[in-house]
């Protein structure tokens, strides 16, 4: 059968509602599930049959939601989580334990950056970070006998540096890991991380995804080509059997195509119960119906803006993938022709001060600690994302004092343009 388009997808993935079933995906508002026989229930906890007991773990709403953003992935296997950071945190987490090392990008949004580079480290994991733009030498070096990850975003927040996904997933698959690609700016409409070989693509949902920011989220997705048991003695979580569940062994009874995100469930979910609300899972949904629609005026708009900037006499720099010139066009036309994402950054001349009289002027837009809602969004991550970086962290994550952080939402690009340059007006230099 012809593979739906992606459009059809969003509005109809993941749910196929039985004859005078409800149209909508039903919120089961319900922690528990209730069975007929202990001898049933036992068989759902020992992973030997399929089904929902607590919501802890699972939910039917949620995995609806969560097998459309696997279809419009082209994966096999996907759940969603509470936040975008509980996703990359079990993403890694699940197959790098104490004593285990990640290779990361080290242009990587700044909350999954602290989450590596501070609290991971605290649990035993290590990880080397890595210019996006490395040669495969430089790459390559990064490695240890105990690396079993490669992380990175596709297009990152906020520094819109776009992934070579090829060059990572070669690097990653030459040393026995998979790749994982966090695809929260690009969304799968316009780039599909799978099919350039990434393994694992997480997902703030909080982002596009909801688009309306209304829903804090998560999603974690499976491809399913990773071959674990190639690769036995790096990932004896899903090669051997966990005695937590009667000695199942997740690669050899769920296959390359659903072990990760077994795993995932039956021990993350389970020990840390980072489960998405199942009516946010509704509202995630609400959103995910239109994402083809919204993600196409998301990038018109921000390429108008970056345009515009791009010749303004008070702008210093314009970064935006999308941008013809901009250092990550080529590779931006090379995974994601389409467009990229409504993000721009920028810098104002004057440096900090100059960026926050920007910002203080804007009347459309608003400083919020938030990107890809429907309604423009702006922020100065040197005073709040980042305020936790040095000068040469901030610098190695691509970002500096005068950067300002504009998220073009779905208004009118006339009426946006006015309001940045009303507020570029204000600024004396
Ligand atoms: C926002 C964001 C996250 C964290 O997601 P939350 O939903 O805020 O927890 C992770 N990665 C990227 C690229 C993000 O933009």
């Amino acid at each position: 059968m012809r593979k739906q388009g992606k459009g059809t997808e969003c509005v109809q993935a993941g749910y196929t509602p039985e004859n005078g079933g409800p149209r909508q995906i039903p919120i089961i508002q319900s922690t528990t599930f209730k069975y007929d026989t202990s001898e049933h229930m036992g068989r759902l906890f020992d992973l030997e049959e399929s089904g929902y007991f607590y919501t802890r773990l699972q939910n039917p709403t949620n995995d609806r939601v969560a097998a459309k953003i696997c279809a419009l992935e082209g994966g096999t296997a996907g759940m969603l989580t509470s936040s975008g950071q509980a996703a990359n945190f079990y993403a890694v987490f699940n197959i790098a334990n104490c004593g285990d090392h990640v290779v990361a990008s080290s242009t990587i949004y700044g909350g999954t950056y602290n989450l590596f580079h501070v609290t991971m480290r605290k649990m035993g994991v290590d990880f080397t970070f890595v210019a996006p733009d490395c040669t495969e030498e430089e790459l390559a070096a990064a490695f240890r006998p105990n690396t079993k990850a490669v992380f990175g975003e596709t297009i990152a927040n906020p520094a819109l540096t776009v992934l070579d996904i090829e060059k990572f997933a070669r690097a990653a698959h030459a040393h026995g890991v998979p790749l994982i690609v966090d695809n929260t700016f690009a969304t799968p409409v316009n780039c599909r991380p799978i099919e350039w070989g990434a393994d694992i693509v997480t997902h703030s949902t909080t982002k596009y995804m909801d688009g309306h920011g209304a829903a804090v989220g998560g999603a974690i997705v499976d491809g399913g080509k990773f071959d674990w048991f190639a690769h036995a003695d790096k990932f004896p979580g899903l090669t051997t059997p966990d005695d937590s569940y009667h000695g199942v062994v997740y690669a050899e009874k769920f296959g390359k195509e659903g072990a990760f995100i077994t795993k995932c469930t039956a021990q993350l979910m389970r020990d840390f119960g980072s489960i998405q609300a199942p009516q946010n899972a509704f509202l995630l949904n609400l959103g995910l119906e239109s994402l083809h629609v919204r993600m196409p005026r998301h990038c018109e708009n921000a390429l108008a803006v970056a345009e515009f900037l791009k010749d303004h006499p008070k702008v210093s720099f314009v970064t935006y993938p999308g941008l013809a010139g901009d250092k990550y066009y080529d590779l931006a036309r090379k995974y994601m022709p389409n467009g990229t994402c409504g993000v721009v950054s920028f810098g104002v001349r004057g440096g900090r001060a100059a960026a926050e009289t920007f910002m203080k002027h804007l009347r459309l837009a608003a400083i919020e600690t938030h990107v890809a809602d429907a309604r423009t969004c702006c922020l100065h991550p040197a005073s709040a994302t980042h305020r936790q970086m040095n000068d040469a962290e901030l610098a190695a994550a691509g970002i500096t004092a005068s950067l300002v952080r504009l998220s073009c939402g779905l208004e009118d690009s006339a009426d946006l343009l006015e309001d940045v340059s009303q507020a570029l007006d204000k600024v004396e230099i």
